[in-house]
C-alpha cells in the first residue's frame, strides 16, 4: 500500500477511535476529519505519529492540538456551511483546515510570522481557497471582516477576550479555553439576541494566548 493509502487508513482508525468512540458524533465533522489529511500538517519527522490522539511540536514552542479536542471544539461550533469563521491560533493550519471543509469562509489569526507563513502554504497546496490567514494577536479580533458567525481560540487566555464578544455576531457562538496556564475550562459562549451567555465544557489544555486580552509575552 502506498504512503496517502497508509496514512488514509489511520486517518480513519483515528476517527472511529478517538472521535466516534468518544462522543464527537456530528458526522458531518467526522467526514470533513477523515478527508483533511493531518500528517500534511507535521514535519516530516513526526508524519508516521499524526494519526495518535495526542498534540504534537509544531516549532516555535508550539504545538498541533489533538485530534479529539479539534474534533470536539468544531462539534460544539455547530457548522451548517453558511458561516462566516474567526479562528485564532492558526498554528499549523490543520483545525483551520477542517473548518474550511465546514464553513463558508474562514478567517484565521497567527501571532508567530513563521507559523503563518507555513499554515498558508499548507492550506494552499491542499487547495483550501476560502481561507484567510493573518499574523497578528487574534485577542483584538479582526475587526474589519468582523461580525463573525463563528469565533474559535486554539490557545488558552486568563479570559475572554472582550473584542471577541464585541465582534461575535447575533446568534453566533465562540468555543474558547480560559483558565489558567496550566489548565483551562472549554468555555461556549453564546450570543442570544444580544444577550452574552456562557457555559463551562469540560477541562482542557492549551498553549498560552499571547499578548494584549490575554498574557503576557
Ligand atoms: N489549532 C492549532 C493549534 C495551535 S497552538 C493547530 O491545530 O495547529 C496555538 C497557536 O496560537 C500557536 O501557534 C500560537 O503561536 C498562537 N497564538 C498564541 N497567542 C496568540 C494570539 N494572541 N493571537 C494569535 N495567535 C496566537
Amino acid at each position: 500500500m502506498d504512503s496517502e493509502g497508509r496514512y488514509a487508513r489511520e486517518r480513519e482508525r483515528m476517527v472511529d477511535e478517538h472521535l466516534a468512540a468518544r462522543g464527537v458524533t456530528d458526522p458531518h465533522v467526522l467526514e470533513a476529519m477523515r478527508r483533511v489529511p493531518r500528517h500534511r500538517f507535521v514535519q516530516e519527522a513526526l508524519r508516521a505519529r499524526a494519526y495518535g490522539d495526542h498534540a504534537l511540536p509544531i516549532g516555535e514552542e508550539q504545538t498541533i492540538s489533538q485530534p479529539f479536542i479539534v474534533g470536539l471544539m468544531t462539534s460544539l461550533l455547530e457548522l451548517t456551511g453558511r458561516e462566516k469563521v474567526l479562528e485564532v491560533g492558526t498554528g499549523s493550519g490543520y483545525q483551520t483546515a477542517v473548518l474550511a471543509e465546514l464553513a463558508r469562509r474562514v478567517c484565521s489569526i497567527e501571532r508567530l510570522p513563521r507559523l503563518a507563513e507555513r499554515a498558508r502554504a499548507t492550506l494552499e497546496a491542499l487547495g483550501h481557497v476560502n481561507v484567510w490567514v493573518r499574523v497578528g494577536n487574534g485577542a483584538l479580533g479582526w475587526p474589519d471582516e468582523a461580525p463573525f458567525d463563528r469565533i474559535i481560540v486554539t490557545a488558552g487566555s486568563p479570559a475572554i477576550p472582550p473584542p471577541l464578544v464585541q465582534q461575535l455576531a447575533e446568534g453566533g457562538r465562540m468555543v474558547l479555553p480560559v483558565g489558567s496556564p496550566e489548565n483551562q475550562v472549554l468555555t461556549v459562549v453564546d450570543n442570544v439576541g444580544g444577550e452574552i451567555r456562557q457555559r463551562p465544557h469540560g477541562e482542557c489544555k492549551f498553549v498560552k494566548l499571547v499578548g494584549k486580552y490575554a498574557w503576557e509575552p
